[in-house]
Parts: C-alpha cells; sequence; structure tokens
C-alpha cells in the first residue's frame, strides 16, 4: 500500500510536470511554483502538507532512472512506477490459491494464515508460553498444528471426504503442498475455480468447527458442515455447483 502510494504521487508529480492545461496545475505554477521548475522549487513549510508531499517525490523520480522509465508513450504508468519502486520479487507458490478466489473474504484470510503457518494453533500457543493444552479439539487424539487440525484430524478427513464426494473430486491429498499445485494445474479448467473455492470454504469451516469446540464446547456433526460449505459456495458462484 506504502509503495501503491509512493507511486499515485508521482502520477500527480507527473501531472505537475506535464499537465499544464489541468486547473489545478495551473494553480500549483501560478502560486508556489511561479518562474522555477517543480524539480527546482525551494519547498516552503508554507505550502500544504499535501504538496509538499507531491513535489518530494522528486527525489524517488530521480533514484528510478526519469520520467522515461516510468511512462508508457505519453502517458504515465502507475504500473511500471509500482514495479520499479517495489523491485522484482518471484512469485509466491499459493498465488493460485488466494488470487482470483471467489470464496468469502474471511475464508480467504484463514486460508492464506494457514497456508503460512500463522494460526493461532495451540502447537504456536505454548511456543508464545500460553498456557494451554496442546492436544486436538477434535479428535483428542494428537498434538494441534495446522498440518494436523486440517488434514490428518479424523474429523477434518471426514469432512473432506464428503465433501470431494458430494463435488466429484478425486480424493484431496492431505499434504499442502499438493493442494496448491492441483490448484495451479485447476486454474485454467473449468472447475478449477470450484476446486479452490471448496478447498477454501472447507478451511475456513474446519477452523470455526475447532473454536467453536474450544469456546463453546460444541461441534457440528461432519455431514451439517458439508451442507455448509456446499451451501457457501453455491451463494457465492451458483453456476459452479449446479
Ligand atoms: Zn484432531
Amino acid at each position: 500500500m506504502e509503495i501503491w502510494n509512493k507511486a499515485a504521487l508521482l502520477k500527480l508529480l507527473w501531472a505537475i510536470a506535464f499537465k499544464r492545461d489541468k486547473l489545478w496545475v495551473k494553480w500549483v505554477h501560478a502560486y508556489y511554483i511561479k518562474r522555477a521548475s517543480y524539480d527546482t522549487v525551494r519547498v516552503s513549510t508554507q505550502w500544504s502538507w499535501i504538496l509538499r508531499k507531491i513535489i518530494d517525490t522528486r527525489e524517488w523520480l530521480q533514484n528510478i532512472g526519469g520520467w522515461q522509465v516510468l511512462s508508457t508513450g505519453n502517458k504515465f504508468s502507475i504500473r511500471k512506477t509500482y514495479k520499479l519502486l517495489r523491485g522484482e520479487f518471484d512469485r509466491v507458490q499459493w498465488r493460485r490459491l488466494i488470487c482470483n478466489n471467489e470464496a468469502a473474504p474471511k475464508s480467504k484470510f484463514i486460508l492464506w494464515l494457514g497456508l503460512q503457518n500463522r494460526l493461532a494453533t495451540t502447537d504456536r500457543l505454548s511456543l508464545w508460553g500460553v498456557n494451554c493444552s496442546t492436544t486436538c479439539s477434535l479428535c483428542r487424539r494428537e498434538d494441534e498444528s495446522v498440518y494436523h487440525l486440517f488434514f490428518l484430524c479424523n474429523y477434518a478427513n471426514d469432512v473432506w471426504q464428503g465433501l470431494c464426494h458430494s463435488l466429484r473430486f478425486a480424493r484431496i491429498s492431505s499434504n499442502l503442498h499438493d493442494i496448491i499445485e492441483v490448484a495451479k494445474r485447476q486454474a485454467r479448467k473449468k472447475n478449477g475455480k470450484l476446486f479452490v473455492m471448496a478447498v477454501t470454504e472447507c478451511f475456513y469451516a474446519i477452523w470455526r468447527q475447532r473454536n467453536s469446540q474450544i469456546f463453546a464446547n460444541t461441534v457440528l456433526p461432519n455431514s451439517t458442515v458439508i451442507r455448509d460449505v456446499l451451501f457457501r459456495i453455491a451463494v457465492r458462484s451458483p453456476e459452479e455447483i449446479r
């Protein structure tokens, strides 16, 4: 967000430099820049906060190579500017599971946390020194971790299997890496969207049941959870589930 904001500010500096026909640009030139130029004018503390911020971006401009690398034809490109300011990074493996995913935003958020092992599962809570039972609240057989809770746990397994059966998917892998690989392969296929939504909503549904067991001491039967997941998919993407 910060980098995107910088790129947007540079677009305003571009307007001051090249869009002399705009009324606000004429006003800035008439009352502030006057006979100087945007890149040499002395910034005064009397100026408004936003104008000072816009003029200050000229330092970034020099660092990233000037206007010629930020424009396409005669148009300023926020996209190019953003990429230059941000630098190049490798694409994250899980992007197919999060980008263009039409599941509910809160479901996507829980999946995103889970993919990075950032959910407050009891194995992590105990590492932080929280006094809690580390046993999985749904099966009470093994210690709770993201891997156990969503894939190895009997409860989760029954939900996944029931859901795959209802949607006619092959049995889902209990390895997160495999699921990411399937999502990558399925991304451009007809039922890829449905697969990604199902994984996301199922993840969220299991997390909710885990919380319900811990905080309210109740857990829904897996058949009800599967129905709920199918309903959540159907509401957001009715044509996919027909
Ligand atoms: Zn369990």
